[in-house]
């Protein structure tokens, strides 16, 4: 059973440890850097980036994350998850930081105020059937350099086209919150990554 650590310094963290275990994993809150160790993947959760970058960064989670997610750690980041992970941001605080690994400039709050949040259906490449995102003040994704694979865009509406979940190597990443909506297809996905990625040597 792959073990996958759900970042827990902010967001929205219950919820991903119970789609995480309805998929099969044994999900694991992490706070601290050893806990890094023991982990197969991790996941950051939806929630505030700026607030989760500084708290990364106060709980010295920050360098040994990105290192390990350097280090090929599979991570699966949604919405301010998907922020972490993005090598570049526009429209992020002046002193904001992300990990990084994944390729790709991402618009915080892409969507405009007029459009706090919504939901739209989705064909995602990897799922047979169409899937239902609720998106939160999210973020889309802007540019995407060569290795980064896109997973879904938007098909309707003002923002038809736009890019909501991307993949590259060992991370995935979604605009919108697969974690609350009872569907554990996107977890599932993620966690047949994990176990396809084979348990991590110890470091
Ligand atoms: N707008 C938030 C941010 O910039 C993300 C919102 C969310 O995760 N629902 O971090």
């Amino acid at each position: 059973t792959p073990v996958i650590g759900v970042f827990a310094l902010q967001g929205d963290v219950r919820e991903h440890l119970t789609m995480l275990e309805r998929s099969g994993a044994r999900a694991v809150k992490v706070r601290r850097p050893t806990e890094l160790d023991a982990l197969d993947g991790i996941v950051v959760p939806g929630g505030e980036s700026t607030t989760m970058d500084k708290l990364a960064r106060a709980f010295d989670l920050f360098d040994p994350l990105r290192a390990a997610l350097r280090d090929g750690l599979p991570a699966f980041g949604t919405c301010a998850g998907m922020i972490m992970l993005a090598d570049r941001i526009e429209g992020g605080t002046a002193d904001q930081e992300t990990l990084g690994g994944l390729d790709v400039v991402v618009r915080r709050n892409a969507f405009g105020r007029q459009v706090d949040s919504f939901e739209a259906d989705l064909d995602v490449e990897g799922l047979d059937e169409g899937f239902h995102a609720m998106f939160i003040r999210a973020p889309w994704v802007e540019k995407v350099g060569r290795d980064v694979r896109v997973v879904a865009t938007v098909s309707s509406g003002a923002a038809m086209g736009r890019i909501v979940a991307v993949r590259q190597a060992n991370l995935l990443a979604t605009s919108f919150h697969p974690e609350i909506t009872g569907d554990h297809r996107f977890h599932q996905l993620f966690v047949d990554q994990v176990r396809g990625a084979g348990t991590r040597a110890p470091r």
